[in-house]
């Protein structure tokens, strides 16, 4: 009989008959278990599971007849896309992850017919996303914007400490990570002069997360924030291109439009909030003369999620000359001001209905010190403290060529640690 509890699937002592998962280092231990799809054969996606440096095929372990679960979740599990799996509610993703850990157990029988080596596949979006909400939860990143754009002014606009400030973002530019980003044009106004229409120059990173929606709610109902964390199926790393000459054009006074719609990259592997158990921590924190925030968007559970995250940036000169990539900034999810929770709450108190696999992302998370800012805006002060690269040449924005990478992963005393892997893309010449 499997163990449907999460606390089985968390359990430190667990290994798996796959010895990569077991050397404390891989993003993918058993205790992990993230969900991804992967191109099958035959062209079309397979709903994956990954472990150590390999990748459980689930719907190969399906039609085996040795994965334990009921037959409409098995059903589910065989589809091109995690959809129909991520409405069905936590538990059955419960049942089905501990079924996957009981298939991958040291003590299962060793079936390597499931598996393949993760660097002979290819990852597909794990979702057909059906809507996607970016946030901007970091009150850091918020404060350090503010100061650049409004000097004079309180840099937190007065609703920011009320509710989670979000904008509609655009689904058919969002691409897998190892997707080459183009550079986008725009129109762009210089200061002395009347817009022009041109490559943008101002190209940026936003170092974000974001989750996915599992089960929804119908129009006109709310997610009440006591059960938002139970409708989250699980978080990706999240890299919210922008062209900033574009955005500061643009944006009053309806907010990003362009600056934001041609590109936004996630990591293929979609990490379960009980995979994050052991990395929860109470908050998110408030400081002294904050308001207090409303009843509706009033944490009930500890649901701030402690994940590290670094920015590496390699220029096309470094790669070719076996440069390692150069660590722009590195942060944790735990910064947020506002939570998953609370951006789900939020999100549906008019009675907007949220759709299994709608994204809602994070927002730039920056942290209070200059080592923790989130994007190129912020790292180099709007252009003015320029990066250095160990090529010798000097970053205010991401030129041609370079690759941004962002990783994440969590560690706590007495848990495994897991990690997200890795979102990364290589921006090309505009055309
Ligand atoms: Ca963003």
């Amino acid at each position: 009989m499997t163990d449907c509890s999460m606390e089985g699937t968390i359990d430190s002592a667990r290994r798996s008959w796959v010895d990569t998962a077991n050397d404390g280092m891989s993003d993918f231990p058993i205790q992990n278990l993230p969900w991804g799809v992967f191109r099958g054969s035959d062209g079309v996606g397979r709903i994956g599971v990954a472990i150590g440096d390999r990748v459980l095929d689930v719907r190969a372990a399906v039609e085996a007849q040795v994965l334990d679960v009921p037959p409409e979740t098995a059903c589910s599990l065989c589809a091109g896309t995690l959809n129909a799996f991520m409405g069905q509610g936590q538990a059955s993703w419960r049942a089905a992850r501990a079924a996957v850990a009981m298939l991958l157990d040291g003590e299962s029988p060793v079936r390597p017919e499931l598996l393949h080596d993760m660097s002979d596949i290819e990852m597909l979006l794990p979702a057909a996303i059906g809507d996607y909400t970016d946030f901007y939860a970091a009150r850091c990143h918020a404060t350090n914007v503010g100061r650049m754009f409004r000097p004079d002014g309180d840099p937190l606009l007065p609703n920011y400490l009320h509710l989670p400030v979000g904008y509609h973002g655009r689904v058919s530019s969002i691409v897998v990570s190892g997707t080459d980003i183009v550079r986008p044009h725009g129109q762009l106004k210089p200061e002395d002069g009347p817009p022009v229409f041109s490559a943008c120059k101002l190209l940026d990173h936003e170092l974000e997360f974001a989750t996915f929606v599992g089960t929804g709610n119908e129009m006109g109902t709310r997610i009440a924030i006591a059960d938002a964390m139970d409708s989250l199926f699980g978080i990706v790393i999240l890299n919210d291109w922008s062209a900033r000459d574009v955005q500061k054009w643009e944006y009053q006074p309806l907010g990003p439009f362009n600056a934001k719609n041609f590109a936004s990259s996630i990591s293929p592997w979609i990490v379960t909030m009980d995979a994050l158990a052991p990395f929860r921590v109470s908050g998110p924190k408030r400081e002294s003369g904050d308001p207090e925030v409303l009843d509706y968007l009033k944490p009930v559970t500890d649901d701030v999620l402690d994940v590290q995250c670094a920015v590496h940036l390699s220029s096309a000169t470094m790669r070719a000359n076996g440069v390692e990539a150069l660590q722009l900034s590195q942060g944790t999810l735990a910064d947020l001001t506002w939570t998953f929770s609370q951006m789900l709450a939020h999100h549906t108190s008019t009675g907007c209905p949220m759709r299994p696999g709608d994204l809602l992302g994070s927002g730039t998370i920056s942290g209070p010190q200059k080592s923790a800012r989130g994007c190129m805006l912020e790292l180099s002060w709007r252009g003015t403290e320029p990066v250095e690269l160990p090529d010798g040449t000097e970053r205010k924005f991401l030129l041609d060529g370079d690759e941004l990478t962002i990783t994440a992963w969590c560690e706590s005393p007495g848990a495994i640690r897991i990690g997200l892997g890795s979102c990364s893309g290589i921006i090309q010449p505009a055309v």
